[in-house]
């Protein structure tokens, strides 16, 4: 029998995640299906309840629902707890299991596609939302020299730093904060390309051989044309999305899928 799997956002028809788990469960074999499905704002638990009603095995969640549905979850893994944010739910008999698979998904890409090696490196994570919050813990386990958390709103920043203080060296603060400090890798998990806008970087936030990083994909945002100009080398978030999704599979059906492949075929459909 098939078994059944979703993704729920809102807004969601953008989503590439049912071409990326139809292309793990080809390779892999898998018997399933993965639908992209809209939940109202008001409503997710409802959607996340009938689509379980309806057999659903598991369930992948985006904006703006990941908090919700780290509440709606009754067990969760230890990044998921850390994070306080669910982009993966698996539904085991009465139980909802909740991970949040972001981090591992946003190191893989930098690690493995990227070939870069984290540890001993500046990192500068612009956000304090959903985003940035699956990502701090795994990317101190990397051991970098420093990670400075930059938000709009500086408390956030500052508060998620005091929170992941045991784990490495992590400090957060405004933007107004990061002059006068080169880094080696920018990652901007910030709504601001959504908006076509542009954090305000000072000058001089790029040490040589930089590398920026947008979690936005399918773009070229503002945000990456500024790190060219300024000499940096640049990638979009396809590879985490990718790695996020591969992580997940492998959290449902217990099999790594491949995920060069697939990124080659998304690249090749955004042209
Ligand atoms: P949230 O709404 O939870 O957080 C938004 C963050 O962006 C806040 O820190 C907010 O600051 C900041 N922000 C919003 N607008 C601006 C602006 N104009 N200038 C500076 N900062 C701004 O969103 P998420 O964390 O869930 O998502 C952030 C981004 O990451 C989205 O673009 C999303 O698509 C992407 N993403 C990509 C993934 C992938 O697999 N590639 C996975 C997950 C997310 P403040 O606190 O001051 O409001």
């Amino acid at each position: 029998m098939t078994d059944h799997y979703a993704v729920f956002g809102n807004p969601i028809a953008h989503s590439k995640s049912p071409v990326i788990h139809a292309a793990f469960a080809r390779q892999t074999g898998q018997d399933m299906d993965y639908t992209a499905l809209l939940a109202p704002l008001d409503g997710f638990a409802e959607c996340v309840a009938a689509f379980r009603a309806g057999g659903g095995k598991g369930a992948n969640v985006t904006v703006p629902f990941k908090e919700a549905a780290w509440r709606l979850a009754d067990q969760r893994t230890a990044r998921a707890e850390a994070a306080q944010a669910v982009n993966t739910l698996r539904f085991d008999g009465t139980e909802v299991l909740g991970d949040n698979t972001d981090g591992a998904g946003l190191v893989a890409d930098l690690t493995r596609n990227l070939g870069l090696d984290l540890r001993g490196r500046r990192i500068l994570l612009m956000g304090a939302g959903g985003a940035a919050r699956g990502v701090i813990q795994p990317l101190l386990v990397e051991g970098p020299a420093m990670l400075f958390i930059a938000n709009r709103t500086p408390q956030r920043a500052i508060e998620l730093a005091e929170r992941f203080a045991g784990l490495g060296p992590v400090r957060g603060g405004g933007y107004e904060d990061l002059v006068g400090t080169a880094y080696d890798l920018v990652i901007n998990a910030t709504a601001a390309s959504l908006a076509g806008e542009l954090p305000p970087l000072p000058d001089g936030v790029y040490a040589g051989g930089a590398l920026a990083y947008d979690m936005m994909y399918g773009r070229d945002t503002p945000f990456l044309q500024h790190a060219r100009a300024a000499g940096a080398r640049t990638a979009d978030g396809l590879g985490m999305l990718v790695e996020q999704a591969a992580e997940a599979f492998y959290l449902w059906r217990g099999v790594r899928p491949q995920t060069t492949p697939v990124i080659a075929l998304l690249r090749g459909e955004s042209g």
